[in-house]
């Protein structure tokens, strides 16, 4: 009897590149509410099985099941639509929109398209849009074009844009990726604060160890595309193989 507790419960996760196995057996399971990190060196497998879990790539064998529901095989839309909302290691806006129009265009995909062309409807997504970039604080920046945005403000874009599904599971590549350290603490503590709220689930990848120990109630560690260990992050810190592979790879 699977844990009720779980979420997303992964078995057994393949996908290989030509001779390279990226992803080599991944199973672990996620309880609801959890903050958890998946760490792991470049080319550890990490965006792979993000793809593979939001239907960007077809595993080669394994399941992940959401809710009861299986995941593998689905298009991206359909996982959205299931509450799986994820962020790219690379931005992915509508440049020319303005913050507002990209936030807008999430909330109008997820409320569907009948309830969307009513007025009251559009307005009323409007006002939800406007406090969702608020809450990530670009309350500022709505009218101005994705295109223009700093950079660190285009990654608190992404964050209201996979906010705006109302999700269950959300899925964070690098969230952080290319911002100045004080930054990066800052963004993780502000997402962190967003989901214990919201009583999110979040799995999420993160270079900076300092930000992945502040953030993460559990930790587990990818190496070429296989689990070598799991736990709390006092437990993952002194893991031996984590430290030869992982942190010791990273100096
Ligand atoms: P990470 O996100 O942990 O840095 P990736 O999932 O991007 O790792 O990459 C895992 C491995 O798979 C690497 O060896 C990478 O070169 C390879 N890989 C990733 N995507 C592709 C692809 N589309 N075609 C071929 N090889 C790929
Ligand atoms: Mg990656």
């Amino acid at each position: 009897m699977a844990d009720a507790a779980a979420l997303l419960r992964v078995v057994g996760v393949r996908k290989a590149f030509g001779g390279i196995q990226a992803v080599d057996g991944v199973s672990f399971d996620l309880p609801c509410g959890e903050i958890r990190a998946l760490i792991g060196p470049n080319g550890a497998g990490k965006s792979t099985f993000f793809n593979i879990l939001t239907g960007q790539l077809r595993a080669d064998g394994g399941t992940a099941v959401y809710r009861g529901r299986e995941l593998l095989g689905l298009a991206p839309h359909a996982v959205w639509r299931l509450g799986v909302s994820r962020t790219f290691q690379v931005t992915a806006t509508f440049a020319t929109l303005s913050a507002l129009e990209n936030v807008r265009v999430a909330r109008l995909s997820h409320v569907g398209r009948s309830r969307a062309l009513l007025t009251p409807a559009r307005g009323l997504e409007t006002e939800r849009s406007l406090a969702l970039l608020d809450q990530v604080g670009l309350g500022d920046q709505a009218e101005r074009a994705a295109g223009v945005l700093a950079y660190g403000d285009l990654k608190k874009l992404e964050l209201a844009i996979a906010l705006a599904n109302d999700p269950e599971l959300l899925l964070l590549d690098e969230p952080t990726a290319g911002m100045a350290p004080a930054e990066r603490g800052a963004l993780m503590a502000l997402t962190a604060a967003i989901a214990r709220q919201r009583h999110l689930t979040v799995l999420f990848t993160e270079h900076d160890m300092d930000v992945v120990f502040a953030t993460a109630d559990r930790i587990m560690v990818l190496h070429q595309g296989r689990l070598i260990a799991e736990g709390a992050p006092a437990e993952v810190r002194v893991h031996p193989e984590v430290q030869a592979v992982y942190l010791g790879a990273e100096a």
